[in-house]
C-alpha cells in the first residue's frame, strides 16, 4: 500500500479523473457561454450557468510559474526531491497545478512549453502531470 496522498473524486470531479485514467485531459466547458474552466465547479465562473459539459484539452501548455521543492511536501515525496511544481497555462486558457516530471527540472523556466503525461498512482487514480516539450 502506497503512502502517497491521493485525491478523492467527487461527483463534480469524476469526469476529470475518469478522463485521466483513459489518458485524456478533461476540462469543463459552459453550455451557455462556452467558457472553459479548471478546476471543476458546479457552475460557470463566467456567467454562473449551472450546466457544464466536459471537453478534452490538447494537453499542451506553458509554464506560468514554478518552484523547485527541496523539502518534501509529505512522506511519499521524501525520496523524490528535488522536484518541480508548476502552474501550467494550457493552450485552452485555463491554469492548473502539477508536477513537472520526466524532465531535467533545472531546465524548467517560465514560458517553457510543456505537454501532459499521465502517471498511474493507483488503480483508481491517474494523475495528469507535465513534461517539458520538445
Ligand atoms: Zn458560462
Amino acid at each position: 500500500m502506497s503512502n502517497r496522498p491521493l485525491p478523492m473524486p467527487t461527483e463534480d470531479t469524476k469526469p476529470y479523473w475518469e478522463g485521466a485514467k483513459a489518458g485524456k485531459l478533461m476540462i469543463q466547458k459552459c453550455t451557455a457561454c462556452g467558457s472553459l474552466q479548471f478546476y471543476p465547479r458546479t457552475y460557470c465562473m463566467g456567467c454562473l450557468n449551472e450546466s457544464m459539459t466536459w471537453v478534452e484539452a490538447s494537453g499542451n501548455g506553458t509554464v506560468y510559474a514554478f518552484t523547485i521543492n527541496h523539502r518534501p511536501a509529505n512522506e511519499y515525496m521524501k525520496d523524490k526531491t528535488p522536484y518541480a511544481v508548476a502552474a501550467i497555462d494550457l493552450d485552452e486558457g485555463v491554469r492548473m497545478l502539477a508536477n513537472i516530471v520526466e524532465s531535467d527540472i533545472m531546465k524548467v523556466k517560465c514560458g517553457a512549453g510543456v505537454q501532459v503525461v499521465f502517471e498511474k498512482a493507483s488503480e483508481e487514480i491517474t494523475l495528469p502531470q507535465f513534461k517539458l516539450a520538445g
